[in-house]
């Protein structure tokens, strides 16, 4: 994870571009069992974050994670502003310099943990956590050299598993037995983010293009 900063702008590049290429699902999604704004929401946050890379791209990639959270958490509002923010703050805090996979994992857990405890939730209430937990999981099984295919997998399937999930926390528990047969959105953009990450370093990474 000795990410240098065009690595970093690389991979906060190709986050802002899977939110941006998908702003209108998520929105979708948001609209069947939410206010329909996570979308908008989550764009908002990623093009904040794209207006100031040049200076998030510059630090290490601990600080550089935590100064995303940190946009996160002022641009995108709603319920996702505040846990996307925690995650990200959360999992730049928990990261030393230099570190490998395990120590990510480690960090991971206690982005989560945080995640958890900001959103009075856990796994199985049909949320981001849905997604997330299992890809942490995931990040300390098999084989690293194949984590970049893995991990997209693993969080697809977790993200249509929610489909069928009775939502308990958020907007859509308010919809009850209604909110069963929809993805969660904030697990869809989970997903997303996930991938985009795992592309912006795979073997067929494009350079950087700015
Ligand atoms: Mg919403």
């Amino acid at each position: 994870m000795e990410l240098d900063g065009r690595a970093v702008r690389r991979l906060f590049g190709a986050m802002a571009a899977t939110i941006a290429a998908h702003a209108e699902e998520l929105t979708r999604l948001d609209q069947a069992i939410g206010d329909g704004d996570h979308g908008s929401n989550m764009q908002r946050g990623f093009d904040a974050v794209l207006a100031d890379l040049d200076r998030i791209a510059a630090k290490p990639l601990p600080e550089a994670l935590t100064a995303l959270g940190t946009t996160l958490v002022m641009k995108v509002g709603g319920a996702s502003g505040p846990l996307y923010g925690t995650l990200f703050m959360q999992l730049g805090r928990a990261l030393p310099a230099g570190a490998g996979l395990a120590e990510l994992a480690t960090a991971g857990d206690a982005a989560l943990a945080a995640v958890k405890a900001r959103g009075k939730s856990n796994t199985g209430s049909k949320t981001m956590l849905d997604v997330l937990a299992p890809v942490l999981a995931a990040l300390r099984g098999g084989d690293p050299a194949t984590l970049g295919e893995r991990l997209p997998r693993v969080a697809d399937a977790a993200a249509d598993a929610t489909v069928p999930m009775l939502a308990l926390r958020g907007r859509a528990s308010f919809l009850g037995e209604r909110s069963i047969g929809h993805m969660d959105p904030g697990a869809r953009s989970s997903a997303l983010l996930i991938a985009a990450a795992c592309r912006a370093f795979g073997p067929t990474a494009k350079g950087d293009a700015a």
